[in-house]
């Protein structure tokens, strides 16, 4: 709930501001005053997130009504916004003395003045983040933890900043690392221990190799000590603040540095996304051929997949079903077999290879076991209806440890091969490229006949 009080002389003004807030700014609570002294009534009352006032009050102007709020005891860091005609010269000029946060000009509009507040509400919002903050002084940790705190921050106190090291260190066993618990961190110069701030600094961004952009350090120096501040800077701080430390001044650098963090975090997501998409076919999901030539070759060489498989797969008499259902039941029903694939092949590397023909490397598997798992991916797709159209699809089989020097290409035109011989001799079925040629898998039987696929016009 953002409690907001909106003052302004016309009482048609107010109505049209406190209705504009409340239609523009989620959760915004509005207290309309007619004067100065009204205002400075409630803000003795109870608290509040934000003033906006009017230029020309009755009883006083905005700029004494701000100065007033910014000497009383609970409201002294309130945003004040003053509404007023465009470019007025006195604002400009005594506008910062008096405390002003921002002013809003009118000529813009009313409508206008709802984005307005709605932006700078987000732009003030409770800080989010994880901090480390490295204090030796349980005093004046106690102090500026609260500080942190009371603005929404999570903060963990370390006394010295070999904890903070090991803290920061990559976990033995999961994924789990610094830059998964902390956003930042803050840590005074002057330690308990061996290492001084200026230490943990460097063992941040030399050792741990964590950049100004994915751990912000600001250290907390006392105000005199100038050489320190240039020490700090060198060592990679992103910031520094003095002390004694004021409120405002320690978190406006938070608040700066968390952005530069938060924003690197947005586009590393954004990163990884982009890379993800590079190497996904948009309509299977599976891996993009792309993907394949950039990665196949490694992955059969790889000594810890031996012995692998290449698996070539083709959907039988897929013309016809484009041709009899349309190209959109098509894709439906390529769509939902790459989702099969990557369903039944989760430990391998599952590609589009090319319009209704997909690839797969599966590593580590004996020949025995292969041919079970090609004749019961055979089976699954028959049984499967994608789109509700029956499918069949043949499957030839390439055995690294029947062609071990094979590159990548010839290696799979291999395994084609075997495809070309599962279509010649009926479609839906498997074969495999040994070492003397094309065999038909053990489980190929009489039974495996293609079904007629003009039989999709009575699903
Ligand atoms: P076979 O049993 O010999 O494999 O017969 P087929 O009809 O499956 O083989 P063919 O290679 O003649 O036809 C493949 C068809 O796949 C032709 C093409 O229009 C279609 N195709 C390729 N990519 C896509 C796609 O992304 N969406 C759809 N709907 N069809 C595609
Ligand atoms: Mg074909
Ligand atoms: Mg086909
Ligand atoms: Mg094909």
């Amino acid at each position: 709930m953002t409690r907001i009080i909106v003052v302004d002389g016309s009482s048609v003004t107010r109505a049209i501001l406190a209705r504009i807030l409340q239609d523009e700014v989620s959760n915004a609570e509005v207290y309309p005053c007619a004067t100065g002294e009204e205002a400075l009534a409630l803000l003795r009352q109870s608290k509040f997130d934000l003033i906006s006032t009017a230029l020309m009050l009755p009883d006083m102007d905005g700029l004494e009504l701000s100065r007033h709020v910014r000497a009383s005891k609970g409201h002294s860091y309130i945003p004040v916004i003053v509404v007023s005609g465009d470019a007025d010269s006195r604002l400009l000029r005594e506008g910062f003395e008096a405390g002003v946060t921002d002013y809003f000009d009118k000529s813009q509009g009313y409508k206008a003045f709802g984005g307005f507040i709605r932006s700078f509400i987000q732009r003030h919002s409770g800080l989010v983040g994880r901090i480390l903050f490295v204090e030796d002084s349980a005093t004046a940790a106690a102090v500026t933890q609260k500080i942190l705190e009371k603005h929404g921050l999570k903060v963990t106190r370390l006394a010295n900043a070999e904890d903070a090291v090991v803290l920061m260190q990559p976990h033995e066993r999961g994924s789990g690392t610094a830059l998964d618990e902390y956003d930042m961190v803050i840590t005074d110069f002057y330690l308990e221990g061996d290492m001084t701030g200026g230490d943990l600094l460097h063992a941040i961004r030399a050792k741990l190799h964590l950049s100004q952009q994915e751990m912000p350090v600001l250290v907390l120096t006392s105000t005199e000590d100038q050489s320190t501040q240039v020490e700090v800077f060198h060592a990679g701080a992103n910031d520094f603040v003095s002390k004694p430390i004021v409120e405002e001044v320690l978190i406006a650098r938070v608040r700066a540095l968390l952005l530069i963090k938060h924003q690197y975090d947005a586009l590393k997501e954004q990163t990884e996304a982009m890379r993800w998409i590079a190497v996904t076919d948009s309509l299977t999901g599976v891996r993009s051929k792309r993907y394949l030539v950039d990665n196949g070759e490694e992955y059969i060489r790889n000594s810890a997949n031996q012995p692998v498989w290449g698996v070539l797969i083709d959907i039988d008499h897929f013309k016809q079903i484009n041709d009899t259902l349309g190209h959109i039941t098509g894709d439906h029903v390529l769509a939902e077999m790459g989702e099969q694939l990557n369903k039944s092949f989760k430990d391998s590397m599952v590609v589009r290879f090319g319009g209704e023909e997909f690839c797969i490397l599966v590593p580590n598997m004996q020949a025995e076991q292969m041919l079970e798992r090609a004749e019961k991916l055979r089976r699954e797709v028959a049984q499967l209806r994608p789109a509700n159209v029956n499918i069949t699809v043949s499957i030839g089989l390439a055995c690294s440890c029947d062609h071990p020097d094979e590159p990548l290409t010839r290696f799979l035109a291999l395994a084609d091969k075997a495809l070309y011989r599962a279509k010649e001799s009926g479609r839906n079925r498997v074969y495999l490229y040994a070492k003397e040629g094309p065999i038909p898998s053990p489980w190929n039987e009489s039974e495996t006949e293609v079904p007629n696929p003009l039989s999709n016009y009575n699903h």
